[in-house]
């Protein structure tokens, strides 16, 4: 059996056991006690195990990346078409999810009982995340891009400053004289070797971790919370689908130049990695394992735009941020024009770029999405329940659209190279 086989194996079975579990326990104490106990303590291991090679493969990859491409105009160039295609890809993902809650509407007919009883069962957790959304977008955000102590800023997470640093190094490597820079480089792309053997060994038993973490999932999931908002849930993740297998598709052939279905099988294990771990983060190692192995890119390329992607180019999040401003201006009876729904687009395109590549990373940026556009933030409790069904599915665009941006730039290199 391959790889991808045994994990969407795992995914199958562990999705299959936990809806089981539900529902004949109704997802009471001793299920939830058994998913504390077992389950998923071993999910988050592996996830952990997934995540912890993330610093160090940023680092080789990205400085390695930029070295790998030679000269800096080159560098210049790549970024450049790398950021556009971002940028265009959750531009119109976003405009996909509002134009779907715009014709689907379902939050004017959201029954207000249901709505007063999620306000109050997560009144709680939107609180909390209304503490971190204080601090989600500002100057701040920006002036730490720049770290002033990278050792602390990897401790962190913080993935732009990360990545600065990265790309200094790597542009450093590129304008020291060879035999200056060769030692670094060399340790470095070691250390690249290194984390990918751990990865290997990582995701040897990934059937297990997907497993586990799925279960989790279903088997405490208020499947009659999934009922009552359905038709806003099956609006978002209608949008996604539709970006995934149409938007992608079109721009993956008319763009890329690639065959769609080939596509589709080589990114498989990817998008089930992603949908699993709810993490851009934890998928990026398979991302780029899948981007080199699979589509042949060049170091330079997959080094460069995957880490990139992972942080920066969020989709699907773009598109979930931009439906649920929508379906929450509905529920609370705010009518938003045309032009403030453009800037609930720009909004979510840019605030997508700080969300962390980590299972519900948007929530906080969400809120403050709500608070400029004037809906009231407390609102999110409404969503929060069916948020990591939701989280599961936008990840696999985030990382799926990495690729398709991955293989947009090989095909432009490629081109320039002929
Ligand atoms: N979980 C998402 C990711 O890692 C981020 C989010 O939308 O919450 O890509």
């Amino acid at each position: 059996m391959s790889r991808p086989t045994r994990i969407l194996l795992g995914l199958v079975l562990g999705a299959v056991a936990g809806v089981a579990v539900n529902l004949a326990t109704g997802g009471g104490p001793g299920t939830r006690r058994f998913v504390a106990l077992v389950t998923e303590p071993a999910g988050k291991i592996w996830l952990s195990a997934l995540i912890m090679v993330v610093i160090p493969l940023i680092l080789s990859t990205l400085s390695m990346g930029v070295f790998g491409l030679g000269d800096l105009r080159r560098l210049g160039r790549i970024g450049a078409v790398t950021l556009a295609c971002f940028l265009a890809l959750t531009t119109l993902s976003t405009a996909i999810g509002l134009s779907a809650m715009n014709f689907f509407r379902p939050g004017e007919n959201l029954d207000p009982a249901v709505q007063s009883r999620l306000m109050e069962t997560y009144r709680g957790q939107a609180q909390e995340a209304m503490g971190l959304s204080g601090t989600a977008l500002s100057m701040d955000l920006l002036v730490k891009i720049v770290p002033r102590n990278p050792v602390r800023a990897a401790a962190d997470g913080d993935m732009l400053a990360v990545i600065f640093f990265s790309l200094a190094l790597g542009v450093a490597l590129s304008v020291i004289p060879r035999e200056k820079a060769e030692p670094l480089a060399r340790v470095l792309d070691s250390l690249g070797h290194a984390t990918v053997a751990i990865i290997h060994l990582v995701m040897a038993v990934a059937p297990v971790g997907v497993f586990c973490l799925i279960f989790s999932v279903t088997a405490r999931f208020g499947f009659d919370l999934l009922i009552s908002l359905f038709r806003y849930v099956a609006t978002v993740v209608g949008g996604l689908a539709f970006m995934q297998v149409v938007g992608y598709a079109l721009i993956v052939r008319l763009v890329a130049g690639r065959p769609v279905t080939e596509f589709f099988r080589k990114v498989r294990v990817v998008m089930i990695t992603a949908f699993s771990t709810s993490s851009s983060n934890a998928t990026l190692p398979t991302t780029i394992e899948v981007g080199r192995e699979n589509f042949g890119l060049s170091e330079g390329v997959a080094g460069f735009v995957l880490p990139l992607g992972a942080t920066m180019n969020m989709n699907g999040t773009a598109l979930f941020e931009g439906a649920t401003v929508l379906f929450l201006a509905q529920v609370f009876g705010v009518s938003l024009s045309l032009g403030q729904q453009v800037v609930v687009v720009l909004l979510s395109v840019v605030t997508a770029i700080g969300v962390a590549g980590i299972p519900a990373g948007s929530i906080p940026l969400l809120m403050m999405v709500l608070a400029i556009v004037g809906i009231p933030m407390e609102g999110i409790a409404i969503i929060l329940g069916v948020d990591r069904i939701l989280d599961m599915c936008r990840t696999v665009l985030n990382v799926t659209g990495d690729l398709v941006t991955a293989l947009i730039v090989d095909r432009v290199e490629r081109g320039r190279a002929a």
